[in-house]
């Protein structure tokens, strides 16, 4: 890696985190903004990218939690059903029995054995009070295991949920503490997360040792977007039905629509796009998007953390309509009236959405620019055609 790679990495962590707001606190304090529907200046647009918070907790001292490989499977935020996804999954070579390090110093405060869903977890209580959490493991190390096969065996149930006291079983920074496994949904692989001490889920790409830990020089490839009429007298192609475009390759990390798209009223774009490291078949979701018409900013977002109470809040996020007709999983580029999720920071309600009686009739440059947390940058750039409902 070299040096300027490492800069812009730090830089991109730095913004993430002097944007981002953990904590109800302050979440209360951004829906206030967001009352305000001031789309078209640029005074929130600089609220976006001013400093308010920062997390408090040592970055730099997290470290990846197994050996079993440096490959993510899923993202964090990525869709589920039911919830946003609320870590990582790391591979494991579809393959069990590789240690789980402590990812910090600590202490396992919570054992949790279920069938279903993360089958047998554990999590680690930080001192700064975050916390990490390991899930879908084989087994955890013979201290814990024989204290946990005791309680089967009293309550002669193998699902449990306890918590445990400090003094139990405090563990150092890389102690191994489990093993990967495929218990509870899915294959074999290791769910890890990060929780702030509100236990609201952090990006675990955002820490310095576990980004880099990855090795992705590939930009995220945009597949297909999206244009939704978000009323009845909005049109599309002079239709009021959602429209789907292929995205069409021009050249690394740039993209284009095969022709330009007529708009009339209220209009919301979304977008299909993955992300994949270097010869790596797994494809995850992006970080971070912005969209632009004439240059200016009209939307962005990025999935830096996720309120504890707010992940099942999945259809604000994702176009539901579109994974039901099975087009994919799109990320709508507008924040809809009650989207709470922290994603867009101070932006307010409707930003994102293309209203086209804002602009003069005619050609427009659309770009929607998205990242990876490794900072390759995909764009794709389009001409809109803004026309007025009553013209169509
Ligand atoms: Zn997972």
């Amino acid at each position: 890696m070299n040096r300027l790679r490492i800069v812009s990495i730090i830089s991109i962590v730095a913004f993430a985190f002097l944007s981002s707001s953990p904590g109800p606190a302050l979440n209360k304090k951004s829906l206030e903004v967001r009352s305000t529907r001031d789309r078209v200046a640029n005074s929130w647009i600089e609220q976006v990218y001013s400093p308010f918070d920062t997390l408090r907790t040592d970055l730099s001292d997290y470290i990846w939690p197994t050996n079993a490989s440096t490959v993510i499977t899923s993202s964090f935020a990525d869709y589920r059903r039911t919830h946003l996804h609320e870590g990582i999954d790391i591979s494991t070579n579809n393959q069990k029995g590789y240690p789980v390090y402590a990812s910090r110093d600590g202490y396992v405060s919570r054992i949790f054995i279920s069938r279903r869903g993360y089958g047998k977890m554990l999590t680690v209580h930080h001192p700064d009070g975050f916390v990490t959490m390991y899930a879908h493991l084989q087994r955890f190390m013979s201290p814990i295991d024989d204290y946990v096969k005791k309680i089967q065996k009293r309550t002669r149930h193998y699902s449990l949920e306890t918590d445990l006291e400090p003094s139990m079983f405090p563990v150092s920074k890389g102690d191994v503490i489990a093993y990967t496994g495929n218990t509870g949904i899915g294959a074999a692989h290791l769910h890890f997360e990060v929780r702030d001490s509100s236990f609201n889920p952090i990006n675990p790409l955002l820490l310095p040792h576990i980004i880099s830990a990855l090795s992705d020089e590939v930009p995220p490839e945009f597949q297909m977007v999206a244009f939704t009429p978000l009323d009845r007298s909005s049109k599309v192609l002079g239709r009021n039905k959602t429209w789907t475009g292929d995205a069409k390759k021009e050249g690394s990390g740039s993209y284009t629509l095969s022709q330009p798209v007529k708009l009339s009223g209220s209009v919301g774009i979304s977008v299909r796009a993955t992300d994949r490291a270097d010869v790596l078949k797994y494809r995850t979701g992006c970080y971070r998007f912005e969209m632009y018409v004439d240059g200016q900013l009209l939307f962005s977002s990025a999935k830096n953390y996720i309120l504890e109470s707010e992940s099942h809040l999945v259809s604000n996020y994702y176009d539901k309509n579109l994974i039901r007709l099975r087009k994919g999983r799109f990320e709508k580029l507008y924040v809809e009236s009650g989207n709470r999720l922290p994603f867009y920071n101070r932006l307010p309600e409707g930003a994102g959405t293309i209203e086209t009686s804002e602009f003069q009739p005619g050609e427009h440059v659309l770009k929607i620019a998205t990242w990876d947390l490794s900072g390759n940058e995909s764009t794709l750039t389009t001409i809109l055609v803004m026309g007025s409902s009553s013209a169509q």
